[in-house]
């Protein structure tokens, strides 16, 4: 498989970057964006500083009075948001110039999947060199970019040699980067989490990969299996545009993996059938779906099928993912994780009646009473009669994880 080349790109600074250029004349002295500081006595906090404020301690979240503390000198002024807006579309269009997989995180952040744009941009680095070229040139800021095979090493790398910050970490080496770095650096460890892991020991991302698995579960739960994957190197998540929703779906990270036919198939259908509710509630139909499967070696697989139609129906989502199950040879290995998705996605849902004959209709029908209902009054109120036998447990419990 080849390995996917995915750019964090992150603006330096971008609030305060954008003042500066604006403001010729604070230049060189410490400027924090946020609430006002009213000489110490503002509520609020910092929304961005500049790297001359960081020399006084000061960072972003920070209650302003305590920023206040430590530089009172400083420059202090409130977010302009339509003007930081205006840049930021003007960044995302260069974004756009160089692939549409683009997936923004927030005003001043994206990914970006450039994997099918070497040949035509060059290698990675030459096209992360072009695109902090392009935005200097647009817009006279710096912006720093991390290059990895995955999101969460894209995410890290982009941080570590702010501001104006060019890091390529090459798919041999993820572990290499990835194992020496303090356990700080994980994305989504919370302080909480962070000291949880330092009373075991961890203090960085190698001795957390190194950590037995069953041990994170039984400690941290769920989410310790996620950083725990996350520390190995395993993380295929897709950068997913926001703007053209190109598939729905849900996965489910057993906490324990699994042997047993009847809870891989309960599982397989009530994620199908969830997956058939957010098409519903999007107003989307799609034609291709698939099965993710991963086994407890962590190799993954996924089995598509395409219909010669658009569905959103619980019933025939439901129906084919199972078949494809049933066709999948696992070789007597456990399994890790399910996925059901629909892909291949158009707004609306009226051509499913069309193929499907008289019984989708009638199925429609209920699937939307049940919707209607289950968002009044949440989704265990009601089942359908045939998903009934299929749900062994409650949605929404440890097991159930959303993409
Ligand atoms: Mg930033």
């Amino acid at each position: 498989m080849m390995n996917k080349v995915i750019l964090h790109i992150d603006m330096d600074a971008f609030f305060a970057a954008i003042e500066e250029l604006d403001h010729p004349e604070y230049r060189g002295q410490p400027i924090i964006v946020g609430a006002d500081p009213k000489a110490g006595a503002g509520r609020g906090v910092v929304s961005t500083c500049n790297y001359k404020a960081r020399e006084y301690g000061i960072h972003s979240a920070m209650p302003i009075s305590r920023a206040y503390k430590l530089c009172p000198y400083a420059v202090y002024l409130s977010p302009r948001m339509s003007r930081y807006l205006e840049i930021s579309q003007k960044i995302q269009a260069i974004f756009h110039e160089f692939t549409p997989i683009v997936e923004p995180l927030s005003i001043d952040e994206a990914f970006l999947d450039v994997t099918g744009c070497i040949r035509l941009f060059g290698e990675p680095i030459t096209i992360a060199q072009q695109i902090k070229e392009r935005i200097r040139q647009q817009t006279g800021l710096t912006a720093s970019i991390g290059i990895a095979p995955s999101k969460f090493v894209a995410k890290i790398a982009s941080d570590l040699e702010k501001p104006d910050g060019l890091v390529f970490v090459a798919p041999e080496k993820v572990l290499d980067f990835l194992w020496g770095l303090p356990i700080s650096k994980m994305w989504g460890v919370g302080k909480k989490t962070e000291t949880k892991l330092r009373l075991m020991g961890v203090d960085t991302i190698g001795k957390l990969a190194k950590f037995p698995r069953d041990q994170i579960v039984k400690r941290l739960g769920k989410s310790g299996l996620h950083f725990w994957s996350l520390a190995n190197g395993i993380d295929d998540r897709d950068v997913e545009p926001i703007h053209q929703v190109k598939s729905v779906s849900l996965e489910n990270t057993f906490s324990q993996d699994i042997d047993d036919e009847h809870r891989i198939e309960n599982t397989i259908f009530s994620l199908a059938d969830n997956v058939s509710r957010i098409l519903r509630k999007k107003r989307l139909s799609g034609k291709t779906i698939t099965l993710k499967i991963r086994l407890e070696d962590f190799s993954t697989f996924t089995r598509s099928q395409s219909l010669g139609s658009y569905i959103d129906s619980s019933e025939v989502i439901s129906e084919i993912s199972m078949q494809l199950y049933r066709k999948f040879n696992r070789d007597r290995k456990k399994v890790r994780l399910l996925g059901v998705a629909v892909g291949n996605l158009e707004s609306g849902s009226h051509q499913q009646i069309e193929l499907f004959g008289s019984p989708a209709p009638e199925n429609k029908k209920i699937d939307r009473i049940i919707d209607m209902v289950q968002s009044k009054f949440g989704a265990d109120t009601i089942k359908k009669a045939s998903l009934i036998n299929h749900y062994s447990r409650r949605l929404g419990n440890e097991d159930d994880e959303r993409k």
